[in-house]
């Protein structure tokens, strides 16, 4: 299974990122033409091996294998219950050998059910020279060391043998940045934050990458309570949405800035950080992205939309009109010029995102620092159920309970006059099982 050091590989991965570098400069004519090349062979192989596509596919693939696009909105969008329920049917027998070995990828699913997802090494590679081409961005010095805080335990984990020496695994490949890469340090999301803060100032100058709630209660700590604080380069942010409340946070306690990547469990990355605009770019070489409205139809800029995503590389478990479940915001364009897709840097699910009857999903604009001031530094979470809504928190030995009038007042600021909100003292409040936290939960959405 582990094909890191097969020969061929490095090469594979550094002309794929010297691609990159150049699409990156496409305009939006250069950029489709690109993606549709690579789609329709996607496409091409997913009819002919894949059974479970064979009728599906059949408004873009003639009797005689034929591709054509242009009937493209015809097909079947794919739903996460559907990848589920069919996840050995989307398997070919084989993949052709230039796309390499098949790696496993496993993720906590809902209700800690673990799923697995494959990749080839081809579609992993891609994911690579797209991750570096943001370092590259973002001119990231790759030879200081990485300080991983996440949660070690199934989620993502990728079936490779370990390195021999686990302190020595670098973080990026030899050929990249002439080879400086620094190692990368682990460390688990369940530790306390003091310990974690202890660990990481005893890293010297790190890049972080971590949840953006781990990052934001590490902040918060700081404030709350002082102490050494950790040379951070900059937090490389993953997993959940990222919130200007976390960026101004990390800013303000660790002095470095935030970087935001956006990518899920089945389809690996999906967008990047725009370095100009703070903006999203879908990543337009690795996948075909839609926008699309309740009624399947593109969704108009500024509105929000549902994700469906085909991942442009990966023959080991092919994903056509792949939804999945992230509502996002498609933007005009972005002030650096490049013909990537711009979404908004809110990326929401309809699980984090509030909704009043027949409106359209939001996320509450609430001042946290001055929430969190009025709170008394109580963990606490806002969960819409319906028509109501619920301020739990967690008491703790100095504070038992928030100021309620105070704390209605301006949650009602948020939510409407008429808004019915209670406030719930709970015994436990913390990050689920895969080490994230949402601070606002929409459980009418949550599946
Ligand atoms: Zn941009």
């Amino acid at each position: 299974m582990d094909n890191h050091d097969t020969i061929g590989e490095p090469d594979t991965a550094r002309d794929f990122y010297n691609a990159l570098l150049k699409t990156d400069h496409y305009d939006p004519v250069q950029l489709r033409g690109f993606q549709a090349n690579v789609l329709v062979d996607l496409i091409a192989f997913a009819a002919q091996n894949i059974p479970f596509y064979r009728e599906r596919l059949s408004a873009v693939v003639s009797p005689h294998g034929q591709v054509e696009l242009e009937r493209w909105r015809e097909i079947p969008i794919l739903t996460q219950t559907e990848v589920r329920e069919h996840l050995a049917e989307l398997r070919p027998a084989l993949v052709p050998e230039q796309h390499g070995d098949i790696l496993r990828f496993t993720s906590s699913g809902s209700g800690g059910r673990s799923i697995s997802y494959y990749r080839t090494s081809l579609a992993d590679i891609a994911q690579t020279a797209a991750q570096y081409r943001h370092f590259r961005n973002f001119k990231i010095d790759t030879s200081l060391d990485l300080a991983k805080i996440r949660a070690f335990d199934h989620a993502l984990s990728r079936f490779r043998a370990p390195p021999n020496d686990p302190l020595k695994m670098s973080w990026t490949a030899d050929w990249f940045n002439g080879g400086k890469g620094g190692s990368v340090r682990n460390l688990s999301v369940f530790i306390p934050r003091e310990k974690q803060l202890d660990w990481l100032c005893g890293l010297g100058q790190v890049y972080l990458n971590t949840f953006p709630s781990n990052a934001y209660a590490l902040a918060r700590h700081l404030a709350q309570y002082g102490g050494n604080r950790p040379q951070i380069k900059a937090v490389i942010s993953v997993g959940e949405p990222l919130g200007n409340h976390v960026r101004d946070a990390v800013l303000e306690q660790f002095g470095c800035p935030t970087i935001d990547i956006f990518s899920s469990a089945e389809c690996g990355i999906l967008a990047c950080e725009c370095h100009e605009s703070g903006m999203l770019h879908l990543q337009s070489e690795l996948g075909f992205f839609e926008i699309l409205d309740a009624e399947d139809r593109p969704a108009e800029p500024g509105c929000w939309g549902r994700l469906v995503v085909t991942p442009l590389y990966n023959l080991a478990m092919p994903l056509v009109r792949y939804d999945t479940g992230d509502l996002v915001r498609l933007h005009q364009s972005c002030s650096c010029g490049r013909s990537h897709p711009t979404i908004d840097r809110m990326v929401g699910r309809p699980s984090n995102l509030l909704q009043m009857p027949n409106d359209d999903f939001f996320r509450p604009k609430i001042d946290r620092v001055k929430f969190g001031r009025l709170m008394g530094g109580l963990r606490w979470q806002l969960i819409q159920n319906g028509s109501s809504f619920t301020l739990r928190y967690m008491p703790t030995t100095s504070i038992l309970k928030p100021p309620a009038e105070e704390v209605l007042s301006l949650l009602h600021e948020v939510l409407g006059a008429d808004a019915e909100i209670t406030l719930l003292a709970v015994p436990a409040l913390g990050p689920s099982s895969s080490g994230k936290f949402l601070d606002v939960v929409n459980e009418s959405k949550s599946g």
